[in-house]
């Protein structure tokens, strides 16, 4: 399956197949660019995918040199980002070069960010590894490192020339990885497409027990429905907001816990579930449109309470959401399944009572 991302020139497709990484040589040859380039990944993503990529690039006359950053959230440093240039230069990578992601989100967006910066920016390829960066991560230009004050806080949007989704790779990922992953396919439905979402109600078994066609069905659509926001929003003018659904309240839940109780997707699964009970006491959504998501994330193993919540951390946390505008954040709302709406002045007392009723 191809999804074309259309952004004038600097459109680039997603190719999304089972077994794909193995033609990344060809797919990368086809785009006639220069001869070296540089795969970027950490050891364990490596030792799992480093030798297809790495055959299939040099079985395509591509001279490859090889960049191990560490593993997760570490990755997204000042010091591995200069590692990358070292490399990057030492090599005599040019502006013709490309750098390659093989990874989740933390090496595409440390890899990106090299990219970006290096000799004003060179062409950049994404192979994401694990569904949050199939779906999410990997498509729209945004690529970053993290600052002690802030993550994601130094970056540059710089869109790739290639993105190779291979479903099979979701495989060999831990339960709560994959499972984490699969919120932001949910969010995508929830507030994109209401048939989307009816395809999800039907394939939950499928989808949790990763069978393959399914995984490829269900990722293709959701990385098309990502592509088409950011066709219509590249740099997160108004429209790319969509795409923060459930985050307000989930970035709030992941920063007053230290970014060490919930994985990315645990805290937005909880996030859609109390916004979608914002919606419901604002007289915006259903009480259905609210169970719909719920039963959903339930049966994709995702949590939708949160016993131990610290709600006053909560909310302190999120005044300090970069969206926050004189101490008032924006929502986005879902009105019904496949719509959505932003609420610039929710009263704090209903966002008070949604952010309790994830105790019980
Ligand atoms: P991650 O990149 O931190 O990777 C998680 C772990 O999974 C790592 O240990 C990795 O080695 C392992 N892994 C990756 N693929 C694997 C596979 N196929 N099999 C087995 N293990 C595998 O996690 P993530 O959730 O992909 O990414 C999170 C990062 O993405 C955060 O830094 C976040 O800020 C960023 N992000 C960026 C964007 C964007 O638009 N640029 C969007 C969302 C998230």
């Amino acid at each position: 399956m191809i999804v074309e991302v259309n952004l004038g020139s600097r459109s680039y497709r997603i190719v999304i197949a089972s077994g794909a990484l193995q033609s990344v040589g060809e797919r990368l040859r086809e785009l006639r660019l220069g001869s070296r380039a540089a795969l970027v990944s950490d050891a364990a993503i490596m030792r799992l995918y480093g030798k297809t990529v790495l055959g299939s690039l040099e079985a395509a006359g591509f001279h490859v040199t090889t960049i191990d950053v560490p593993v997760g959230e570490s990755a997204k440093t000042f010091d591995v980002a200069r590692h990358c240039w070292d490399r990057l230069l030492t090599a005599g990578l040019d502006r013709t070069s490309t750098v390659l992601a093989l990874g989740g989100g933390a090496v595409g967006d440390v890899a990106g960010f090299a990219a970006a910066t290096y000799m004003r920016g060179i062409n950049f390829v994404q192979l994401p590894t694990t569904v949050l960066a199939q779906v999410d991560a990997s498509i729209g230009g945004k690529t970053a490192i993290d600052h002690p004050l802030g993550k994601n806080m130094i970056g540059a949007f710089h869109q790739p020339r290639l993105v190779v989704v291979d479903p099979a790779v979701v495989r060999t990922l831990p339960e709560r990885e994959f499972r984490s992953g699969l919120a932001e396919i949910v969010k995508h439905g929830i507030v994109l497409d209401a048939d989307y979402f009816g395809e999800l109600e039907r394939e939950l078994a499928s989808l949790a027990a990763r069978d393959l066609d399914v995984l490829e069905r269900i990722i293709a659509g959701s990385c098309r429905l990502k592509a088409s926001v950011i066709e219509r929003d590249e740099r997160e003018a108004e429209l790319r907001h969509v795409l923060n659904y459930g985050h307000t309240i989930g970035h709030a839940l992941e920063a007053s816990t230290g970014y060490t109780l919930y994985a990315h997707g645990e805290a937005v699964s909880l996030g859609m579930v109390a916004e979608s009970r914002l919606a419901r006491r604002l007289g915006i959504a259903s009480h259905e449109t609210t169970a719909r998501q719920q039963r959903v994330l339930e049966a994709l193993g995702l949590p939708v309470r949160a016993p131990s919540i610290d709600v006053e951390s909560v909310l302190s946390a999120m005044t300090r959401d970069k969206k926050a505008k004189d101490g008032q954040v924006p929502f986005v709302l879902a009105p019904r399944i496949g719509a959505f709406q932003i609420v610039y002045d929710a009263p704090p007392a209903e966002i008070r009572t949604a952010i309790v009723s994830l105790a019980s």
